[in-house]
């Protein structure tokens, strides 16, 4: 869709429905409800929120009138989604019994998907990036996290990031958070030297920051992956570059992950799914924020996370899709809201919070997104539902009856 052919965005107006759900907040319960409500936006922002009645008297007319359920735009604070290629053939393998570790290690898994990206050329995976971007908009997502790390060279995850970030800049998609994965895997050139790739990344992440192409840094801690000291160098030089820090933590053994998480100041860990009361005590301690992905644990067939310590903690959840071509092999955010609900015993107030404002602050995007408050982005999505909690019920994208993203219609 070229620019010109978007929708005008709407200069001044109400969007209104039955139950508008702020998550602001500042308001007495939890998802900040307000019945019969609406949004008043003005050029791309959340000017005020209130009773539908209440923001008449403002004189703006009311450009959308949903028949239920208006939330804040989803907030994907964890996806892989700049892939290529298709890996049914492992997952075959998989379900004939194969497990994750063995099939990466015959050089499938994320090598393979390193193939192809390393043979696409850019402009395509610009495309398909696109092509994606549009059908997760089509679910209600708004606001996206893109890691690379299926380059795993610097040409080709610089390729990856440029194509992020054409995609950032691309009024008709959701608003694009980079990051670079820097350590997902060892590439076959660096075989049986994961040490050395360790350090080879750091001149690497110094030029990708220099050049603006990444807003946080990732690795991939974990018992098959990359060892703490070996992760530690390159998320210090990230901070010190003054970029953020997520982590892939505790997916199949807990190494200390969330306590490296925790020393380098990190903005999340990710999956935690074996995460222990240490992992948890320094996660809540430093204010790290737990990403729950349901759809990598359904696929897998692992346990949840400890949610009830973690919540107990007061560490914020938040859900996200891990949107990959292996382990979540999905586009849809409330497909994993529906299995944390379903598999990780979340709320559906937990649920939504967790892809909403949990999210946008766990990506630094305190009250820009995933929020319905003056000030925030005019970021919206109205359901075709008759109440919040039916959002994370249905198996499959539930009904969406427009998305309004930086105040224009898109969908
Ligand atoms: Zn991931």
């Amino acid at each position: 869709m070229h620019p010109s052919h978007l929708p005008s965005p709407i200069a001044r107006g109400l969007i209104a429905a039955p139950r508008v759900i702020t998550c602001d907040p500042h308001r007495p319960d939890p998802l900040g409800v307000v019945e019969n409500g609406a949004v008043l936006i003005e050029g791309g922002h959340v000017v005020a929120v209130d009773h539908l009645h209440t923001l008449r008297s403002s004189g703006a007319p009311v450009v959308l009138h949903g028949q239920g359920v208006l939330t804040p735009g989803l907030v994907d604070a964890h996806t892989h989604a700049a892939w290529v290629g298709s890996r049914h053939d492992e997952y075959r393998i998989r379900m004939a019994g194969g497990d994750y570790e063995a099939i990466a290690r015959a050089g499938g898994g994320i090598r393979s998907t390193m193939r192809s990206v390393r043979e696409i050329p850019q402009k395509e995976l610009e495309r398909q990036l696109w092509c994606r971007l549009r059908r997760m908009l089509s679910q209600g997502v708004t606001t996206i996290e893109v890691k690379s790390g299926y380059g795993l060279d610097e040409a080709n995850e610089r390729k990856q990031l440029l194509a992020i970030r054409y995609a950032g800049t691309a009024p008709e998609l959701p608003r694009v958070v980079p990051t670079y994965l820097a350590l997902h895997a060892v590439p076959p050139e660096f075989e049986g030297q994961r040490t050395t790739y360790a350090a080879a990344v750091l001149p690497w992440l110094r030029a990708i920051a220099q050049e603006g192409l990444a807003q946080f840094v990732d690795a991939y801690v974990d018992r098959s992956a990359f060892s703490v000291d070996e992760a530690e160098p390159a998320l210090r030089m990230a901070r010190e570059l003054g970029l953020g820090v997520r982590l892939h933590a505790g997916q199949f053994a807990d190494i200390g992950a969330c306590e490296l998480a925790a020393r380098v100041g990190a903005s999340s860990a990710d999956h935690l799914e074996h995460v222990g009361p240490a992992a948890i005590e320094a996660l809540a301690g430093a204010g790290v924020a737990a990403v729950m992905l349901p759809v990598a644990s359904f696929t897998l067939g692992q346990a949840p996370p400890p949610v009830g310590a973690l919540r107990k903690a007061g560490i914020p959840l938040v859900v996200a899709s891990d949107a990959n071509p292996g382990t979540a092999p999905t586009e849809s955010l409330p497909l994993a809201m529906a299995l944390a609900a379903r598999l990780y015993g979340l709320s559906p107030t937990e649920c939504l919070l967790g892809a909403t404002r949990l999210a946008a602050e766990s990506l630094g995007l305190t009250g820009v997104a995933g929020i319905l408050a003056p000030g925030a982005s005019a970021d919206l999505v109205l359901w075709e539902l008759p109440h919040e909690d039916a959002l994370v019920q249905p198996w499959g994208p539930p009904p969406v009856e427009a998305v309004v993203l930086r105040g224009v219609r898109v969908y």
